[in-house]
């Protein structure tokens, strides 16, 4: 089984609740959306790298997963979680689910799967692969195939009492009529995971959106949500 790799590298988790905590992230190339705030556009060009750096080597694509356990492992030591990320990492479902269950069940790690949420089903079917999700919540503009919004909601709230599940809400200028919307939907489902509203956020420490979503953050805390504002701090460190 392999994957098509777009890069692998050591740094802190830069963006949600676990912000701050050194994470090795493994980065799979392409997405199935083209969101126009993408700050990972390398991801999405059709033909994925011919290779990788990793500590000096050269890794070709497509990468065996025996063999990127191999390079996987000796990192392990010197981080807290590994983060399953992309471009979206669920187009690539079934590499995804081995490398997880195994970093899960055989090295005992901590997987944080950042997906766009657009795969709840395989979300549904493949708990064992990772111990939580950070999901973004897509509306149905930026979709282009099927509104999952529901679904994916309805499985965060499934996990929500033994899980640290957030769900994020990237802050661009057509955001605020849907998310109100979805705000209220989950206050009347009593949902309890964190909701992480997000500004995009520049290297000059520019954030968009912000005053917008300080008055949903009043607005939905005081309606029983935990809604958060945390921008996108590896840009602001000026980190990977
Ligand atoms: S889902 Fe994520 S990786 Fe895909 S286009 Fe949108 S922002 Fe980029």
């Amino acid at each position: 089984m392999n994957a098509m790799i777009q890069e692998m590298f050591w740094s802190v988790q830069g963006e949600g609740p676990r912000c701050g905590r050194p994470q090795l992230f493994v980065r799979l190339h392409g997405c199935n959306l083209t969101c126009s705030y993408c700050d990972t556009p390398a991801s999405l060009i059709p033909r994925a790298p011919q290779s990788f750096p990793w500590h000096g080597r050269t890794v070709p694509n497509p990468v065996p997963l025996e063999f990127l356990q191999t390079l996987v492992a000796p990192e392990l030591p010197f981080v807290e979680s590994v983060s399953i990320t992309g471009g979206e990492p669920l187009c690539q479902g079934d590499f995804v689910a081995a490398f997880g269950r195994w970093l899960c069940q055989d090295m005992a790690m901590e997987v944080l799967l950042e997906t766009n949420g657009t795969f709840p089903g395989w979300l549904k079917e493949n708990t064992d692969s990772f111990s939580l999700v950070s999901a973004d919540l897509k509306f149905p503009w930026a979709q282009q195939h099927r509104d999952t919004a529901g679904e994916l909601l309805d499985f965060l709230q499934s996990r929500q009492q033994s899980c640290q599940d957030s769900c994020k809400i990237i802050c661009d200028d057509a955001f605020l009529a849907c998310a109100s919307h979805w705000l209220d939907h989950m206050v009347e489902r009593g949902a309890r995971f964190p909701v992480v509203l997000q500004p995009l956020t520049a290297a000059d420490g520019s954030c968009r959106g912000v005053e917008e979503s300080m008055k949903l953050v009043r607005t939905y805390t005081e309606r029983g949500l935990r809604i958060w504002l945390i921008p996108q701090m590896h840009h602001l460190l000026g980190v990977q």
